[in-house]
């Protein structure tokens, strides 16, 4: 299944199957563990980013995070490399 990341209105991000199904990702809370499973190194183990830790705050996490979601908007991903995309369209396709 090949996915691509969207904006979404008024905010957050979408991840568009390309069989149509959405999962939309609203909280900003979550862009740090989005981010992680697109890709994006986490400066530790023992954050996932949504907790402060010795290198950053939550604040720079999820600015860090969204940093990272903007320069992947409209680029199509492969599903297979991210496994961990899967997950977030179960339960109808939010979080
Ligand atoms: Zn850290």
């Amino acid at each position: 299944m090949a996915f691509t990341l969207k904006a979404a209105q008024p905010v957050g991000y979408d991840l568009v199957a390309e069989d149509g199904r959405i999962a939309r990702i609203r909280t900003d809370m979550d862009y740090p563990e989005l981010a992680r499973d697109l890709g994006m190194q986490v400066c530790c183990a023992e954050s996932y980013g949504s907790d402060d830790c010795e290198h950053a705050s939550v604040d720079q996490h999820i600015y860090n995070a969204i940093q990272f979601l903007d320069g992947l908007l409209d680029e199509e991903f492969e599903g297979d490399e991210y496994p961990a995309i899967e997950y977030y369209f179960v339960d109808g396709g939010t979080l």
